[in-house]
């Protein structure tokens, strides 16, 4: 079995606490956006991250027929 699908979490860890900002989701906002230094940072969980990478968009398609097949391999 290979793990190399997950995404590098290449970023330091932030100090703030900040949870995705989709309405009605709980998740942690892990990944965040800012178009200029002078718009505050946007967050959002790795499924409502709107600035995913194709590679990214890719991890999380195969996750999810994954999960819809019953075999989720963690
Ligand atoms: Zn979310």
């Amino acid at each position: 079995m290979s793990d190399t699908d997950k995404p590098a979490l290449t970023n330091a860890p932030q100090m703030y606490v900040h949870y995705c900002e989709e309405e009605g989701c709980k998740e942690w906002g892990g990944w965040g956006n800012s178009p200029s230094p002078v718009v505050p940072t946007r967050w959002w969980c790795f499924e409502h991250f709107p600035h995913k990478s194709y590679e990214q968009e890719q991890v999380l398609r195969r996750k999810r027929d994954a999960a819809e097949r019953g075999n989720i391999v963690q």
